[in-house]
């Protein structure tokens, strides 16, 4: 995936770096060795799929997300497509969905044969619920926010918009692990929802896989199928399906950071915090992310929108400081996305902010020092202009 490769900047500099953008190694530390002694069992018992700690995971995360169940797939990317598929979505279907997320939101409505309808977004990168009633046609099936920068979508509106045209509501909730909206957490509104669990999302893994959260026993039962090539038991398949399952292993490292993920979190909130009291204000600086009093959003991202930003990102790199943009190419105006028939102007706000986002360092790692460091080069860069 293009978006984990460094530039060749980035590589060349990052022995230097006094903050990288990301820091595997420290959180490995912090917890190497209760992941070792939770997979080694697994690795000499032969239960690789579809195995009791797959069953353990999917039961603890579903009680984590206040949902009944929690499915296990290979990707979050699959937990979209799968919900999408067992809502019975598919060719001549619309679904809609913001244009700013990773490309995966949107190439998931395209797995399974619909087409992804764009709605711009909020200031705060989620999509606007007032744009939505525009986009609905006769042939829009489902409603697919996505709880970008883990920060919770306005869900209430949504919510009666689904109920009053009759469309389902998936959720994206892949950067947004624990995050809260008025008390209750994302995953457990829509119909379905699809977690990542992706080695840069919050809760990770060591390799590739994802959930799907539900709430409804049928879909739960349709699900079960269809990421299972359709298999009722072992000989028995009533419906053609896929192989899309989470690893023992994986989800054997997923128990072990589902104990921890409410800390980090805590720790995340409160660098989230310290970042929008010191960037507040600065003139260049026209955005910093803060909680709305119903939210609790966990931070997978902290995203700055900023004057002059490719310059900034350059002058932080020179620092030592590694930043990131997330996305600088707008889904609907991909190559891959021509054939949707987009183009520029079609979605302002989507548009604007990709020339002015910027995402600073935040894992629950990162020092007093180094948070100081990246506000005190960012405010001096500033100062300078
Ligand atoms: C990462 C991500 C996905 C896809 O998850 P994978 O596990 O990488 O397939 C989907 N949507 C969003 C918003 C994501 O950030």
């Amino acid at each position: 995936m293009n978006k984990n490769k460094d530039t060749e900047a980035e590589k060349i500099s990052k022995p230097l770096m006094k903050v990288p953008y990301t820091n595997f190694k420290q959180q490995y530390e912090s917890i190497g060795k209760e992941i070792l002694s939770a997979i080694t069992p697994i690795l000499a018992s032969g239960d690789f799929v579809m195995g009791d700690s797959v069953k353990k995971f999917e039961k603890d995360f579903a009680d984590y997300s206040q949902c009944k169940y929690a499915i296990g797939v290979a990707n979050g990317t699959d937990a979209l497509f799968l919900s999408l598929k067992a809502l019975g979505i598919g060719p001549g279907d619309e679904v809609i969905t913001p244009p700013n997320s990773f490309l995966a939101t949107a190439g998931a409505i395209i797995a399974a044969g619909a087409k992804p309808v764009f709605v711009d977004v909020r200031e705060d990168y989620n999509i606007d619920p007032e744009l939505i009633e525009k986009a609905i046609t006769p042939k829009t099936r489902a409603i697919l926010p996505v709880h970008l920068t883990g920060r919770p979508v306005d869900m209430e509106p949504i919510m009666n918009i689904a109920k009053k045209h009759k469309l389902f509501v998936v959720e994206d909730a892949a950067q947004a692990v624990g995050a809260e909206y008025k008390g209750k957490k994302v995953g457990s509104f829509g119909d379905a929802a699809g977690f990542s669990l992706h080695p840069l999302k919050n809760l990770n893994i060591a390799g590739d896989g994802g959930l799907i959260t539900t709430s409804s026993d049928e879909l739960y039962k349709k699900l079960s199928l269809l990421h299972n090539h359709g298999l009722k038991n072992r000989d028995e398949c009533e419906c053609w399906g896929f192989n899309s399952r989470l690893d023992s292993i994986h989800a054997r490292i997923a128990l072990v950071k589902l104990k921890h993920i409410d800390n980090w979190t805590g720790k995340i909130r409160k660098i989230a915090k310290t970042y929008a009291k010191e960037l507040k204000g600065i003139k260049g600086i026209s955005y910093v992310p803060v909680d709305k009093p119903y939210e609790k959003a966990v931070y997978h991202t902290f995203i700055i929108q900023c004057d002059k930003r490719d310059e900034l990102q350059q002058y932080l790199l020179k620092k030592g400081i590694g930043t990131k943009i997330h996305y600088p190419i707008p889904i609907h105006l991909q190559k891959s996305a021509a054939s949707l028939g987009y183009k520029p102007g079609d979605f302002p706000m989507t548009e604007t902010q990709a020339k002015r986002i910027l995402s600073l360092p935040i894992y629950p790692e990162l020092t007093e020092e180094q948070i100081r460091l990246v506000i005190k080069e960012i405010k001096g860069f500033y100062k300078g202009k």
